[in-house]
């Protein structure tokens, strides 16, 4: 007899990750292409000597410094490995089988896959023309059976983001036992004014007696901690206490909440970076554009560009310049913004299959 695993995951395809190819510029995962700064290295190394010990599976330092930080009481922080573990935490804290979650597509490519794991349903709305979030549509695809919907703000791959009033207007539609998370992985690149801060939206629901808004932000991306997997959620009580209830125990490891404490701590510093990433996204968009590229504008540290079905010979040119993208066939490819000789490497192949 063979062992009977779950039928309806046979024919699940596993999250493919972006390739690292020795020798090769990698600009496939949105990760920051600067290392660890020396000050987080070291708060590693110090609590390296401590790890035949488990972590605080609380992460009390880490949730207390991040409630301080954003404003919001400590029941309402929860962290996880990863805020892609968040994802999953929250489709689990939401849905059982007849559910159904409602999602963008194309959004962030773990929602379809964390969703058929749960085992509950899933809806794809179609992005705009104009590669954004369709929120009426995504707000008319709600049913009765809808518990979650993702909200990816700015939305990964398109680097398209929402005003204030879009996501406003959104959750006032949104029935209020339906869970809106807003996934703001990218957050830290946002330079639009008129883009919200998600918790302080959230903030603002909570008190007008919606609790239905949750936000995600991760360590991976500004933070440049993407290696040791920590996010965090803002929630409402309910919502974050049934998080931690899910919560695999000791899932985020002790040095992942020293790094995340240390780089709290070095905060002005890695902002800094994040503005000097700002600034290359828009050379390299200006000179896509000059190339006769359509590249929607974007607020978070990667760019898409919409080739369709010249995708794939657009990622095998760049592969061939030693430049690693992350193409998804039949649809576009997303380049992460690097430091300027990666984003010059990637530009030349870009002109050369342009021309
Ligand atoms: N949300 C979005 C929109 C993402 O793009 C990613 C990473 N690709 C994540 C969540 C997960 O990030 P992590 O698990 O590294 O915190």
């Amino acid at each position: 007899m063979t062992v009977r695993t779950r039928a309806d995951l046979v024919s699940l395809p596993s999250y493919v990750p972006g390739k690292s190819i020795p020798g090769a510029i990698k600009l496939a995962s949105n990760e920051v292409s600067a290392g660890p700064l020396p000050s987080v290295v070291r708060a590693i190394a110090d609590a390296a000597t401590a790890v035949n010990r488990y972590p605080d599976t609380a992460a009390t330092d880490l949730v207390a410094r991040l409630g301080d930080k954003l404003g919001v009481p400590v029941e309402q922080v929860a962290v996880g490995c990863g805020s892609v573990t968040l994802c999953q935490q929250l489709v689990q804290a939401t849905c059982t089988e007849a559910d159904e979650v409602v999602f963008a597509w194309r959004s962030f490519e773990a929602y379809p896959l964390i969703t058929a794991v749960v085992g509950a349903r899933q809806t794809r709305v179609p992005l705009t023309p104009g590669h954004g979030l369709d929120l009426d549509a995504m707000a008319d695809a709600i049913t009765p059976a809808t518990r979650l919907v993702f909200v990816c703000n700015p939305n990964n791959p398109t680097g398209t983001a929402l005003t204030e009033a879009e996501i406003e207007r959104f959750v006032e539609r949104v029935p209020s036992d339906v869970l809106v998370v807003v996934d703001e992985a990218y957050k830290e690149f946002v330079e639009d004014a008129d883009v919200p801060d998600g918790v302080e939206l959230a903030k603002r629901m909570w008190a007008a007696g919606r609790d239905n808004v949750a936000v995600l932000r991760t360590f991976s991306k500004a933070y440049g901690l993407a290696g040791l997997r920590v996010g965090y959620a803002v929630a409402s009580p309910e919502v974050a206490d049934t998080l931690r209830k899910v919560y695999v125990p000791f899932s985020v490891n002790a040095l992942a909440q020293v790094a995340a404490l240390a780089s709290l701590d070095a905060e002005d510093e890695l902002m800094a970076r994040c503005r000097a990433v700002v600034a290359e996204r828009t050379r390299v968009r200006d000179e896509l554009v000059a190339a006769g590229y359509e590249v929607p504008v974007s607020q978070a540290n990667f760019v898409w560009l919409p080739l369709g079905e010249r995708t794939a010979a657009f990622n095998e040119h760049c592969l061939g310049h030693k430049v690693v993208v992350r193409a998804f066939p039949g649809d576009g490819a997303r380049v992460t913004v690097g430091e300027p000789e990666e984003n010059d490497a990637f530009l030349a192949a870009a002109r050369s299959f342009a021309g």
